[in-house]
């Protein structure tokens, strides 16, 4: 044992709470952590913000409310508007939104500063005595918290090297002629449908029928059928096999449904893997499930002690929001005695921006009939044409759906597709969380003339 810690590099400094990864879930429990007197530093090998900030959901939402334009410029004129559109500047939009997320870069880093949480920059990885090594230099603390995140994969195939991911995305320097995304997840709707909305002639393939498979029926089906509407090409059943370069720099892609020429970007949104393989977790032991994703219980432990772990690389509700809930209630539970604290991950309100946006939040139809039979389930359904269209020539329709539990009618799920509902479903959630029925939601008066209305209203 004395011969094993001798060969071992001194310890630097030593802190009551170390966090591997500055992202959502990483700087919002290490923040929370030093606002009750605990000396927390924080590891990042990047760029300070993580996924959301960088290369996630604020990127994401600047180019979907760039696509917004795009869709209301067309209608424009149905509102008396006579514009004249002379083109639209990928640059120039790229420009603004990279120089927002520098400040942002630098408002968390100067958060951390403001906090006192000590900024420790390089990649993290343990040591066989459960310290974490970065850059040589070797840190010890009575509390690790691994918030490391997860990466885009891309298939396993001959060129596949040739496309992009959602990381490549945001290094676009032009919108592309020709786009191809493959993937049916709400990143792959996402990302084509800003594409198809920018102008681009866009393609989407999946591998089955719908998008967003494991949403609400109705949510996959509509939002599947939007996607035409708004410019993306729909391939069904189709898988690409190969991927060539050609002297024109453009690429060809071999499909099990036929081969597409002249692709000028082919983006890759399959899925995303956990970032657990780096850090070193075999010397210590601490157990992942076969896809790499950290083990936890519900209050953020793994199954070594003063070891614990949270978002993305956990691989459950990779949501910025849930991340950042789990990193504070972890440090309120370790640091302020709230010892029974932890994050409930039922009932996450959940936002897709699609063109039009759903909104969701609970049980599907089909996992609500599965929980408590198809006899105790009462689905109310609307659908119609928000008032927004009512003078325009092109229609697109809003789809609602309540999931209740009899025999009180408790809402256990809420479904929604169209214009709005993305800005509709927070208060909905608080509701929901709050155990609400049907009937109180009836008892809520109307807001007209609005499309959440109808969701007060539904018979
Ligand atoms: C394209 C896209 C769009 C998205 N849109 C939304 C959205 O609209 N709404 C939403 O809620 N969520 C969205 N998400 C998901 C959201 O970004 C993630 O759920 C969230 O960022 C997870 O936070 P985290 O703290 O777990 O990890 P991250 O934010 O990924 O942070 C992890 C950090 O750890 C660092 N790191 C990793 N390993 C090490 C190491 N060994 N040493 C040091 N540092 C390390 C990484 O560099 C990274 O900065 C989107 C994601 C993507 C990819």
């Amino acid at each position: 044992m004395s011969q094993f810690l001798k060969k071992m590099a001194p310890v630097v400094k030593t802190f009551d709470y170390l966090v591997i990864g500055g992202g959502s879930g990483g700087l919002a429990s290490a923040r929370r952590a030093a606002e009750f007197g605990i000396k927390a530093a924080v590891v990042e090998e990047a760029r300070w913000g993580g996924t959301c900030v960088n290369v996630g959901c604020v990127p994401k939402k600047v180019m979907f409310n760039t696509a917004m334009h795009a869709e209301f410029i067309h209608d424009h004129k149905g509102y008396g508007f006579d514009v004249e559109l002379k083109g639209f500047d990928w640059g120039a939009v790229k420009k603004s939104r990279d120089a927002y997320i520098k400040r942002l870069n630098g408002i968390y880093e100067t958060n951390l500063e403001k906090s006192q949480v000590e900024k420790i920059t390089g990649h993290a990885h343990f040591t066989e005595d459960k310290c974490v090594e970065v850059n040589g230099q070797k840190y010890a603390a009575n509390h690790i918290l691994i918030a490391s995140g997860g990466r885009p994969t891309i298939p396993n195939i001959p060129g596949a090297e040739h496309g992009i991911n959602s990381d490549g995305f945001f290094e676009l320097d032009d919108l592309p002629k020709k786009v191809v995304v493959v993937g049916a997840g709400y990143i792959a709707v996402e990302l084509a449908g800003i594409f198809g909305a920018l102008g681009s002639d866009t393609s989407l393939l999946i591998r089955y029928d719908q998008v967003l498979r494991t949403f609400d029926s109705s949510i996959s089906k509509a939002v599947t059928d939007n996607l035409e509407p708004g410019g993306v090409k729909l391939k069904r059943k189709t898988q690409v096999k190969k991927v060539s370069k050609e002297s024109d720099g453009t690429l060809t892609l071999d499909t099990t449904t036929g081969i597409i020429d002249g692709v000028n970007c082919l983006l890759w949104a399959i899925g995303r893997r956990p970032n657990s393989d780096t850090l070193g977790l075999e010397k210590i032991g601490v157990n992942v499930d076969k896809q790499g994703n950290i083990i936890v219980d519900e209050y953020q432990n793994t199954n070594v002690p003063g070891v614990y772990s949270l978002g993305d690389v956990c691989g459950k509700a990779l949501l910025t929001p849930v991340a950042i809930a789990a990193g504070r209630r972890l440090s309120h539970r370790l640091f302020e005695g709230k010892k029974d604290l932890k994050l409930n991950y039922s009932n996450i309100p959940t936002v897709v921006f699609s063109h039009p946006p759903v909104g969701t939040i609970g049980l599907t139809e089909d996992e609500a009939t599965a929980k408590y039979g198809r006899d105790n389930v009462k689905v109310y359904n609307s659908n119609f044409v928000p008032m927004y269209y009512a003078i325009l020539e092109h229609k697109s329709r809003c789809v609602m759906k309540l999931v209740c539990a009899l025999p009180d009618e408790k809402v256990v799920g809420l479904h929604m597709i169209g214009q709005g509902c993305d800005e509709m479903l927070q208060g909905f959630g608080v509701a929901i969380k709050m155990g609400a029925t049907k009937a109180q939601f009836d008892e809520c008066v109307a807001i007209h003339p609005t499309s959440s209305e109808e969701l007060v209203t539904m018979r």
